[in-house]
């Protein structure tokens, strides 16, 4: 056998097919570009499955990749087995070439056994074939493969199997394509079998112990299967491969498990450094080494394709993959976030063959880095949480953690059901996940029914669609409903076909009702991809005249159902009619400002790709007349230079006035190209093309569904009103452009020329002398400050006149003018100063409201007086309280006419106080 590295095995794979002819493709994306079916990218067909459907082509026939997979759904046993033995993962790459109605089995077979055999050496007596041989009978068995193996390659004839439909038949789905497979096999040695001496136990392919394992699957697509189960035999026929990469490394480098190959070691090799751990403290802790292998693994890939921590779908597996290798770490005994030191080795060992590993590479860290920061904050408290819930349970011999405590658990400590699961399991619990389910569904629900943009209720979706069906049946509308063509024109002459009166059809309305009326056609632009629908009216017009007979003005637009497009808006005169001939006209200042910010938006993606990174990618966006909002990823707040660059080159974009184009094209096609689509947007197999730049090398390409200007000089100005965070590893701008950009530079160059008048000097010198004014305020300030005290001290000095005895002791009972209540306690320092022994309580008032300070001397606290009492019992009077110490306190009130009353209480207070 040849000795490989991993990266050399991935490339000797290529490089093979690519000597017979085969274009390489790069792998797609882990995140299905336009399958809505699919949670994740989990097989190297994926991307090519429109093409076996018959609905897709590609420029070559032959191609071959390694693809990213993965494969998890949170499910109990998937994510079980991913540490407990050598084999399982999450993320891993898979090996493919395929024919698409090009070369079939002959050569799908001989190329994998010349591959196998002669490039990477196996020995020709441990591979293993089958081939399909239907148990029910009714289909062939496929003899064609069983002789292809035998006269095209040394295997033994004597290792060609047959075996039934749930080995050898493939099939895409219920109907569709499918056809018989064959499957290699490699042969470990007995010394793999881990059943050796199980009575009855024999070691065979497809059996039940580790001898035996698959290495490629050759899938040979040849039927079409119909819905009542009969096959058809398919024009093209095509040939579908796949060999789990990590698994043939493992047997090239003649290793028992996945995570001893190269492709791992690395990782736990890291990780081990990290921790300290001898050889010995790492074997004692396996499982949890290769779980975070694996988990790392997954957690750059799925973060480099663009997904990011969440409680969704994807963002949910990604969160809690994430979550689960740091508690794995936590249990190694990591303290502090660790997971960006696995990411940066699968950076640098994987990095050259997935180059958005390398360009996404900060992005990627600090994501990671922040969601674990994140977790680790609540964990703590979440895992004692747990404890202390099972703990009950046991208490009370539960077998058993409810649902709504899993959920709690994960609503208020981030602790996801995975993690619950396996601290549960290790106390030989289990989990209720159907009342955990239904627990985060009731969210949901709350979450929906407050988001009025889904409370279009059942009765009224099936009220416009029998509207739809009833103007479709009675020719009114095309085949796929009213047409709508907002890129041509902003008017267009058409017919009323609907007029719906508080969501029921009528014939006509009148002036002042509020109605949704549905047009023939319509130019008006219906909200979607972030854009605003338009507004304008639709009116009709006796002939030759310019008054219209009746008028609706068009406040909004919508799609309650696909192919039924409403206008809603007032009847502002006359009686609307179905049938009638109309004008429908769209706003076009309105229109023209939308389309502004629009391309505005787009050079803004180009241009924060060009100064960030090309890991930013479009995470939202909203397009309206006044104003564009762009969310895009990025770990970190943009610093002054960044925005004053980004916000000079998209001017620069403008001012150079490229040509904007929009094309329609095959979707795969646009792609290939590197036209930009965005995540989890679904596009049909005709798709709009937005290029903007000169025609040769545009530098902005995007699939795009909204309204643009023809060239970027119209935008007029790009500004930037706003930077800022909105969620993790998510940044949100708004900027404004057109006639919004020019009122904004207007309104702020009149506030600055009337302050610049103000302050007598020219506009360029006014941020300067307000720093001077700033300057001399604050000396002027202080002067003030140093005069009050003066003055207090003249004020108290007059005031010691004041000063009674009671019972022999000095008492100064007075209200002051203070600033505050520091130089409250300042007067009363000088009392003491002056006095040596005495009571002193001063009052103020302090904006609306009374205050009060006491301070008595030592020799006084001695004899039993207690500045605090004192306070307090004047406190009451003024309608407060307050407290301190013997020697110093001080109350607040609300009733300043009180004040002087309250401090007349004085010589009664100390009298009784000495008395005692
Ligand atoms: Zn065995
Ligand atoms: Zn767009």
């Amino acid at each position: 056998m040849k000795k490989m590295s991993g990266a050399e095995v991935r490339q000797s794979f290529l490089d093979f097919f690519a000597s017979k002819n085969h274009t390489i493709v790069p792998s797609a994306s882990l995140v299905p570009q336009d399958d809505p079916t699919l949670l994740f990218t989990n097989a190297g067909m994926n991307q090519f499955k429109d093409v076996f459907l018959g609905l897709g082509t590609r420029s070559y026939t032959r191609a071959a990749d390694t693809q990213k997979v993965m494969r998890v759904s949170g499910k109990h046993n998937d994510l079980d087995d991913v540490g407990r033995d050598g084999t399982h993962h999450t993320f891993f790459e898979m090996l493919g070439n395929w024919s698409f109605g090009d070369y079939y089995k002959k050569e799908a077979i001989s190329w994998a056994w010349e591959l196998l055999t002669q490039v990477w050496e196996l020995p020709k007596e441990r591979l293993w074939a089958t081939v399909f041989k239907d148990e029910l009978g009714e289909l062939e068995p496929d003899e064609e493969a069983a002789g292809f193996w035998r006269s095209e390659t040394a295997i033994d004839p004597d290792h060609v199997l047959y075996f039934g439909r749930k080995d050898n038949f493939w099939e895409m789905a219920d109907t569709g394509p499918c056809g018989p497979c064959s499957e290699i096999h490699y042969d470990r040695g007995p010394e793999a079998c881990e059943c050796q001496g199980e009575p009855g136990h024999v070691c065979r392919v497809n059996g039940d112990c580790g001898r035996f394992i698959e290495l490629w699957n050759l899938v040979f697509i040849q039927y079409n299967k119909y819905a009542d189960g009969s096959l058809d035999p398919l024009p093209a026929k095509h040939v579908d491969t796949g060999a789990g990469f990590e698994r043939l490394v493992s047997v090239l480098q003649s290793v028992d498990s996945n995570y001893k190959t190269d492709v791992f070691t690395p990782i736990m090799q890291r990780v081990q450094e990290m921790m300290g751990h001898t050889d010995a403290e790492v074997r004692e802790n396996l499982v949890a080494y290769r779980v975070i292998a694996d988990h790392g693994r997954a957690v750059t890939f799925l973060i480099g394709d663009g997904v990011l921590p969440g409680n969704e779908g994807r963002n949910y597996v990604l969160r809690m993959i994430l979550r689960r290798g740091a508690r794995f770490g936590r249990k190694l005994g990591f303290t502090e976030p660790f997971l960006a030191e696995v990411a940066k080795v699968v950076i640098e060992t994987m990095g050259t063959q997935f180059p958005e590993l390398e360009s996404r590479r900060q992005f990627i860290l600090t994501t990671i880095t922040q969601e674990e920061e994140r977790f680790l904050r609540t964990l703590d408290l979440g895992l004692s949480q747990l404890e202390e819930v099972l703990a009950e349970l046991k208490a009370a011999d539960e077998q058993t953690v409810p649902g709504e405590e899993v959920f709690r658990l994960y609503d208020t400590f981030g602790l996801p059901l995975e993690i619950t699961r396996d601290v549960a399991d290790e106390r030989d619990l289990r989990v209720d996940e159907a009342g955990y389910q239904a627990a985060l569904e009731e969210q949901r629900q709350r979450a929906r029914q407050a988001d009025k943009f889904e409370s279009r209720d059942e009765e009224s979706l099936k009220r416009y669609t029998r509207i739809l069906k009833d103007l479709q049946e009675r020719g009114l509308l095309g085949e796929d409903g009213v047409a709508q063509d907002p890129y041509i024109t902003t008017e267009l002459e058409t017919t009323v076909t609907a007029i719906l009166c508080d969501g029921e059809p009528v014939e006509s309305a009148r002036e002042g009702d509020q109605v949704e009326v549905v047009l023939a056609e319509t130019c008006f632009y219906v909200e979607s991809g972030g854009q605003v629908s338009d507004t304008g009216y639709v009116a009709a017009y006796p002939p030759g005249e310019d008054e219209p007979q009746w008028e609706i003005k068009v406040r909004d637009m919508a799609q309650p159902v696909p192919g039924l497009i409403v206008h809603a808006g007032v009847v502002k005169r006359g009686r609307p009619k179905v049938g009638d001939d109309v004008w429908a006209v769209v706003d076009f200042g309105r229109r023209m400002d939308i389309a502004r910010n629009h391309t505005a938006t787009h050079l803004l993606h180009s241009e924060l790709r060009y100064v960030l990174g090309e890991h930013v990618q479009q995470a939202g966006s909203l397009v309206s007349p006044d104003r564009l909002r762009f969310d895009f990823t990025h770990p970190a707040m943009l610093t002054e230079d960044e925005l004053d660059l980004v916000t000079r080159s998209v001017n620069d974009a403008i001012l150079v006035n490229y040509p904007v184009e929009v094309t329609e094209e095959k979707y795969h096609q646009a792609i290939s190209e590197g036209v930009i689509a965005l995540f989890g947007e679904k596009y049909g197999d005709v798709v709009r093309v937005l290029r903007i730049g000169w025609p040769s090398e545009p530098f902005s390409r995007e699939l795009c569904g909204g309204t643009h200007v023809d060239e970027t000089g119209e935008i007029g100005l790009f500004h930037i009103v706003s930077e800022e965070g909105v969620g993790a590893g998510v940044r949100r701008i708004e900027a404004v452009t057109g006639r919004a950009a020019v009122d904004l530079v207007e309104r702020q160059l009149g506030v600055l020329r009337r302050t610049a008048a103000y302050l007598s000097v020219p506009a360029d010198e006014v941020d300067r002398k307000a720093l001077g004014l700033l300057d001399e305020l604050q000396s002027a300030r202080k002067e003030i400050t140093h005069l009050q005290e003066q003055l207090s001290r003249h004020e108290f000095e007059a005031m010691l006149e004041q000063v009674q005895s009671v019972t022999g002791v000095s008492l100064l009972s007075a209200r002051v003018t203070a600033p505050n209540m520091d130089m409250l306690r300042e007067m009363t320092d000088w009392f003491r100063d002056r006095l040596g022994s005495g009571v002193v309580i001063l009052g103020t008032v302090l904006g609306e409201r009374p205050a009060l300070v006491a301070a008595v001397t030592p020799d006084l606290v001695e004899r039993g007086v207690d500045a605090a009492k004192l306070v307090r019992g004047m406190a009451r009077v003024v309608g407060g309280g307050g407290g301190g110490r013997p020697t110093l306190a001080q109350a607040g009130g609300r009733d300043p006419s009180r004040l002087d009353d309250a401090l007349r209480q004085a010589p009664r207070m100390l009298e009784e106080m000495i008395a005692r």
